[in-house]
């Protein structure tokens, strides 16, 4: 996950934190929400996923800017039943809408013991693992099923080499008492787009056969689907005609599937379709309260016992210790709350470019301190 290449600069997260939220301030957010944005996406590049941390702030600029997302928006309430409810995300920032969604389900779980919350039409809900994280830190396990409808579509079904499912993320969280909660937050296809906009930007490279042409050859190049983009701009040009591929053969293919129907058509946001330009998140969350359940007395010693036992096992060549889900975002949060948060140039040129934009050279500074453009 780390980034570690020789012009990656280490920036420390609170100045990131208030170079990007003065950018949002300036491209139309208000206060609490340019902070709100700057918070998530910094948080996502200390937990090591700078796919989804600030390197897509000149998106987010350029979808403002296009009325793709919209500022200063709320939850719509479309359906509210109980333990269940339909909401509408109004195409606002997924780090406003997600945070209002999650909170919705919490309130529901803490009163029915289980809460069921469809949300459609949201802005970018970046990296899925804060919504569990949100909901574990009141308390709750979480399940969240996540798919893109339209500008998303990018990994190819087993067996197939055209994109027709979005990366479709899932998260599950579980809160422990005495410590971080262990969370599972991955894509389902081999890499999150973000990470190959990363490799394309000069960061980790893609692991081989990661995508697949449209002839059924496997490559590594990010540029087989951003095509002649080097990835400073900031548009959605998707020029190259691969496809990510599924993780996990068809298995990983079916829970993409899957991910269509729960997010996209349970929740009347969408399924992948081919000619949709803009990009709207759906997420179907599941939350459950576990002393609704009465066992929470064996409850966490038994997740006690099972780490330990999981732990226990033989260590395979190569690795140091055998780790639980959440664990390395817990790790590198520890030294990039130390270090900073490494940037490689072509990521702070392109954060300096958008701040310039705005008439923030003060900012653009901060992504540049050695003074050029
Ligand atoms: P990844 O491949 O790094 O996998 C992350 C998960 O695997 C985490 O739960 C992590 O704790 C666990 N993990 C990693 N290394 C481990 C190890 N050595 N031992 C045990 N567990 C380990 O993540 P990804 O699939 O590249 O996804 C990156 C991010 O992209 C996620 O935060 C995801 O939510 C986000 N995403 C968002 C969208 C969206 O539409 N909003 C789409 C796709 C992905």
């Amino acid at each position: 996950m780390n980034v570690t290449q020789d012009d990656a600069l280490a920036i420390d997260a609170g100045r990131l934190r208030e170079a990007v939220a003065a950018i949002f301030a300036a491209a139309g957010c208000d206060e609490a929400e340019s902070a709100r944005i700057a918070r998530y996406l910094v948080e996502a590049n200390l937990t090591g996923h700078d796919s989804h941390g600030i390197i897509r702030v000149p998106r987010y600029v350029h979808w403002l800017d296009t009325g793709t997302v919209r500022a200063r928006r709320s939850i719509r309430i479309v359906m509210d039943a109980g333990a269940i409810a339909l909401l509408d995300g109004d195409h606002g920032f997924g780090q406003t809408i997600g945070e209002q969604a999650v909170m919705l389900g919490v309130e529901k779980a803490r009163e029915f013991g289980v809460s069921v919350v469809g949300l459609r039409n949201s802005g970018h809900l970046g990296r899925i693992g804060d919504w569990a994280e949100l909901a574990a830190a009141e308390g709750l396990i979480s399940i969240h099923f996540v798919n893109t409808s339209g500008l998303g579509m990018l990994v190819a079904p087993y067996g197939g080499t055209e994109r027709r499912m979005s990366t479709n993320p899932i998260g599950i969280g579980v809160p422990m008492p005495d410590g971080p909660p262990l969370v599972l937050d991955c894509a389902t296809s081999i890499v999150a787009e973000g990470k190959v906009l990363v490799a394309l930007n000069g960061g980790k490279p893609l692991p081989e056969g990661a995508l697949i042409e449209r002839d059924g050859t496997l490559t590594a190049d990010p540029g087989a689907i951003y095509g002649s983009l080097d990835g400073t701009q900031p548009h959605d040009q998707r020029t190259g005609s691969a496809a990510v591929r599924a993780m996990g053969e068809h298995k990983g293919s079916g829970i993409s599937f899957m991910c269509e129907l729960l997010a996209g058509a349970l929740t009347g946001g969408g399924c992948g379709k081919a000619g949709h330009k803009t990009l709207e998140n759906n997420m179907l969350s599941i939350m459950l309260a576990p002393e609704h359940f009465g066992t929470e007395t064996q409850l966490w010693p038994e997740i006690d016992r099972y780490i330990e036992f999981v732990r226990s096992a033989r260590k395979a060549p190569g690795h140091d210790r055998i780790r639980l889900p959440g664990e390395p975002e817990e790790e590198m949060r520890a030294e990039r709350r130390a270090n900073g948060v490494p940037l490689p140039r072509k990521v702070r040129s392109s954060l300096a470019l958008t701040a310039k934009s705005l008439g923030l050279a003060e900012v653009a500074a901060v992504f540049r301190p050695e003074g050029r453009g």
